[in-house]
């Protein structure tokens, strides 16, 4: 009944692309790389939108807004920035189009050239910082803590959607400090807060862990990441929160008059998640039926659909509907009652359990007569018989979406448990890639050298240094040289 969705252990790719597309999630738009979210797939990433701007603020942050467009020259000011994004970048040359000669359409205008190209933002550090020059002159000013909720574009080659698209929907904070350990504090704070998100309203459990020098973002000293794991064994970095040192501050000149008269460097972080999240709460959780979603992220938590066959019916239904939306919407949970007579009951049914919404209340004439109604949770897809004589419907249905939510977090922390192993031999390591996939957490000699051969030979790439784990010494899984600790492998998105 899932409309041929084709099957998760079949063609993991396959199922994922086409849930997006018929869950009304996504879909591809006329340009490559960039896609158009729909209005369901928007009501989730609102609901994740409102969550994580709430954490924000309530960590001392506030919103503001930059443009779009950077001056080429400002984003050349940090060299290894450029750097890390020019591969990528889309340049603004033109402001305006005219007629051809031969009246065929439309061309650029030569003589409407730019004098400075202009870059469409992949990130915002140099607009804002350029702009905090202007905002910080002494200790007075801060620390200062802004977000920004924004689209950026990237000119990624292999593009899939939410998880990897040119142009992605974000949020980016970017914080200026009087002191080094100030910002840091602020680097892993940042890092813990997505992590808490991911846990506590996405049910997906998160690794937080430092990057590796390779994998570290352009123009930071270190970066903190949350790594999460898919149901086909591939690893997704799910966010990342980078501590800046003072190199945006040398590079845009951002200068303070210390509380001792002296004149510093401001100290600064950034830190972000993408629409990415999305791709990722459908990887973690979904199946063949269609989504599963986390209750708290759920646009519609519970879904009544009426048995009817005559208008009589229907309308009986219907108070009986209304009296337990009264008992439910005061507390927050979002109940749709679905009394369209254009689709049967069976076709809703399908419907709601591709739309992942979490529980499911089927109210028909016998139920009327008995009082009682037909619950179904679409995480374990099993069904039972309310009695509205003995059980609380203001109760019995918060307490069943806090179940479900637990469940499927708990689902997704026992695979990922199935799917981390300790690996010490090479032999092994090749193996367990191949056959299993997964975390495959082993001792790495700490150069850039080993970690790139191991790239090229497997595919894996480091996830992250993990900061949860005992310290223990070891011989680089590849070269057998010393390494101070293991770190995480897997193939990646
Ligand atoms: P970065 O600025 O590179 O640290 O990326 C910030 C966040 O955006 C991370 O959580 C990434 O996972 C996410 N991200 C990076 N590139 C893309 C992309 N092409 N599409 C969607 N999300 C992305």
């Amino acid at each position: 009944m899932s409309k041929g969705l084709p099957k998760r252990e079949d063609d993991y790719s396959q199922w994922y692309n086409e849930l997006v597309k018929r869950a009304d999630l996504a879909e591809n738009s006329g340009v490559r790389g960039c896609m158009v979210i729909k209005p369901y797939g928007y009501s989730i990433w609102e609901k994740m939108q409102g969550q994580l701007d709430q954490m924000f603020k309530d960590t001392g942050h506030s919103n503001a807004y930059f443009p779009l467009f950077i001056p080429k020259s400002f984003l050349s000011k940090e060299a290894s920035h450029v750097e890390g994004f020019a591969k990528e970048c889309a340049v603004v040359t033109h402001y305006r189009l005219k007629n051809s000669e031969d009246n065929k359409g439309v061309i650029v205008d030569p003589e409407a050239k730019l004098e400075e190209e202009l870059i469409v933002r992949p990130t915002s550090e140099a607009v804002i910082w350029s702009t905090y020059r202007n905002w910080i002159q002494s200790y007075r000013d801060l620390p200062l803590k802004v977000n920004q909720w924004a689209n950026v574009v990237r000119w990624e080659m292999r593009t899939r959607l939410f998880l990897r698209t040119a142009e992605f929907l974000w949020q980016e904070g970017h914080t200026a400090h009087a002191t080094r350990e100030e910002a840091e504090e602020e680097t892993v704070q940042m890092m813990n807060i997505y992590a808490q998100f991911a846990e506590d309203y996405m049910a997906m459990p998160v690794v937080k862990g430092l990057k590796t020098e390779t994998e570290r973002f352009a123009g930071a000293l270190e970066t903190y990441c949350i790594e999460a794991l898919m149901q086909d064994g591939k690893a997704l970095q799910a966010g990342t929160s980078h501590f800046l040192g003072q190199n945006f501050a040398k590079a845009f000149d951002v200068k303070f008059a210390s509380k001792d008269g002296g004149l510093d460097y401001v100290w600064g972080t950034s830190w972000g998640v993408s629409t990415r999240l999305m791709g990722a709460l459908v990887m973690a959780h979904s199946d063949n039926n269609g989504l599963v979603l986390p209750p708290k992220l759920a646009p519609i938590q519970v879904v009544i659909v009426p048995i009817f066959r005559s208008e009589e019916e229907l309308q009986a239904i219907e108070e009986k509907a209304h009296e337990i939306m009264d008992q439910l919407n005061p507390l927050g949970i979002s109940v749709k009652f679905d009394h369209r007579d254009t689709h049967k009951p069976g076709w809703k049914f399908a419907e709601y359990e591709l739309k992942g919404v979490p529980v499911r209340i089927a109210l028909g004439p016998r139920d009327l007569a008995n009082n009682t109604i037909e619950v179904a949770r679409r995480d374990t897809l099993t069904k039972e018989m309310m009695k509205l004589d003995e059980v609380d419907v203001s109760k019995a249905i918060p307490a069943l979406l806090d179940e479900i939510q637990a469940n499927i977090y708990k689902k997704a922390k026992d695979y990922r448990a199935d799917n981390t192993r300790k690996v010490n031999d090479w032999d092994e390591f090749k193996k367990v890639l191949e056959e299993k996939g997964g975390f495959i957490s082993a001792h790495w000699d700490g150069t850039a050298e080993t970690e790139e051969k191991i790239k090229d030979l497997t595919k894996a790439t480091i996830r992250c240094i993990p900061l949860d784990q005992v310290k223990e010494e070891g011989a680089c899984v590849l070269t057998g040289k010393p390494s101070k600790g293991r770190v995480l492998f897997a193939k990646a998105y």
